[in-house]
């Protein structure tokens, strides 16, 4: 089976693309979780933003506009995967980055290296979306919300979803920014109970509200949010602590900002006796280990 998508991704289910891990919270209690790999996508362009993307840039081939525009972060997994993409399909790509014009980083760096136009913006021009649209529209461009968000997004994650075969869980883990992957992962052909969605600290009210959609969309599944308690993006000794324990364990590396917070969560849980050892459990791995280049120290793959 072959999943289309740009020449990325297509020989993902060649790759260790689902990993078994042998998990213990330092009790005797041994859990063995299924990962999917979704940072196997492709070197450079992370885990789920690669299925948002091939969403959005369906969306855009059939706009016929000049180019993209999109916003993000200084660290943005989003813009980073969205610049080699256009860089690799010769797509003009215009982003819109918080900050100010003397910030250097390896995120920016390689922005830089794949011929992405940057223009540095304030917080208030940067949390206002019709600031992004107006821009795009002056440009002939085609606009992409931040993260990927929206149904084009969905619409990427579902269809990966649908093409991966994978059996029935008791428990899906997935962590949440928009929540568009969660999401995407509920509306798709997955069979399971649970979905166990992580808000690792973002304050964004409306993934509450997405979650809830979600319930009544789909009553026969439990949909439950995880608002965690980090302040989001901060890597806390702890935090780092575990990440390099769960390396050394499992051999996977984790992301500080999404993945390690819901792995270190589920692990307290585990520890706590909160989880039954026997369910099945799929721990969706997102992606993201470029931002750890943001700390030197943490395992990276
Ligand atoms: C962006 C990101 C998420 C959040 O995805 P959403 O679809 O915005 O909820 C989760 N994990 C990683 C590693 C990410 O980079």
């Amino acid at each position: 089976m072959e999943i289309k998508g740009f020449d990325v991704g297509n020989d993902f289910l060649t790759k260790e693309w689902l990993q078994t891990i042998q998990w213990s919270a330092g009790t005797e209690d041994v859990m063995l979780p299924d990962i999917l790999r979704l940072d196997l996508i492709h070197p450079l362009i992370s885990g789920n933003k690669w299925l948002k993307l091939e969403g959005w840039i369906e969306a855009f081939n059939n706009s016929h506009a000049k180019g993209i525009v999109t916003t993000g972060g200084l660290w943005s997994n989003f813009l980073h995967a969205c610049g080699y993409a256009c860089f690799m399909h010769k797509i003009p790509l215009h982003v819109l980055i918080k900050g100010n014009a003397n910030m250097h980083n390896p995120m920016l760096d390689d922005l830089k290296r794949w011929n992405v136009e940057i223009t540095f913006i304030h917080r208030h021009q940067f949390y206002d979306t019709s600031f992004g649209q107006d821009i795009a529209h002056a440009k002939g461009f085609f606009y992409i919300p931040m993260g990927g968000d929206g149904e084009q997004g969905e619409k990427g994650v579902i269809r990966w979803m649908n093409a991966l075969p994978l059996k029935q869980y008791d428990i899906l883990c997935c962590a949440s920014g928009t929540g568009t992957t969660a999401s995407g992962i509920a509306k798709s052909n997955i069979a399971f109970n649970n979905l166990w969605v992580f808000d690792p600290g973002t304050g964004d009210e409306s993934i509450q509200q997405k979650c809830n959609e979600l319930s009544t969309l789909i009553p026969e599944k439990n949909i439950r949010l995880f608002q965690l308690k980090n302040r989001f993006g901060k890597l806390t000794p702890a935090l780092e602590a575990f990440m390099i324990h769960w390396f050394n364990q499992t051999n996977i590396p984790l992301d500080f900002v999404y993945t390690a917070p819901m792995c270190f969560r589920l692990q307290s849980m585990l520890a706590a006796g909160e989880m039954r050892k026997e369910c099945s459990i799929l721990i969706v791995h997102t992606g993201g280990l470029q931002g750890n280049r943001s700390h030197p120290l943490l395992p990276k793959g």
